[in-house]
């Protein structure tokens, strides 16, 4: 059977990969191990994977009231967050036998590539899937807005995204207790 999509994009956020159940884990090696291997069979069925990794997790930026770090300073160190997931997911992903790149959006070659869009899309086609790290490489964005673009760039067929809620409500429901889901 074909498969649906040619080529998807999966974010996931930080959160995704941590285990909130036991008390400050913010990378759970079993969480990756089973992302790891749900991506794989992806692959094998000939899609094309691309990911966007969040860091929310590890640091999230945020005024600099709440933090005393200034908001562009706040946000750089969310990017470096999410370069860590990346080589965390990275590490998973090749443990489990999947070819994989790492792409930056922030320099640091030592560790990964410079995010170039049409390398990028040349991993994909050879069945390697890129992680994106660094989101858009700019300050007062989210890895949201990232997979947005890294979309639209790479001309995937559907975004789908990992997150630790179970769908969209009114308002964020580990916060608002009376938040209401949304039917679709
Ligand atoms: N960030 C940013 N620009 C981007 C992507 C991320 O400044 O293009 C910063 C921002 O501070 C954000 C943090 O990195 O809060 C972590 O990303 P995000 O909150 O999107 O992660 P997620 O919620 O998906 O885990």
């Amino acid at each position: 059977m074909l498969p649906r999509y040619k080529r998807i994009l999966l974010k996931l956020s930080g959160e995704s990969l941590s285990n909130s159940n036991s008390g400050f884990d913010p990378l759970d090696p079993k969480i990756i191990e089973q992302y790891a291997k749900d991506i794989k069979q992806v692959t094998e069925m000939g899609v094309q994977v691309a990911i966007v990794i969040g860091g929310g997790n590890i640091y999230r930026g945020m005024n600099e009231a709440e933090s005393g770090i200034e908001r562009a300073q706040g946000d750089y160190m969310g990017m470096l967050a999410t370069v860590i997931n990346g080589m965390a997911l990275q590490s998973g992903l090749e443990k489990a036998g999947v070819n994989t790149r790492l792409q930056s959006a922030i320099k640091m070659e030592q560790i990964a590539e410079p995010y170039i869009r049409r390398r990028a899309i040349r991993h994909l086609e050879k069945g390697r899937v890129v992680i994106f790290g660094a989101g858009t490489g700019n300050p007062y964005f989210t890895t949201d807005t990232a997979a947005a673009l890294r979309a639209n760039e790479l001309e995937v067929d559907v975004i789908l995204k990992g997150i630790s809620v179970d769908g969209i409500y009114t308002a964020d429901p580990r916060k608002v207790p009376h938040a209401r889901k949304l039917n679709k």
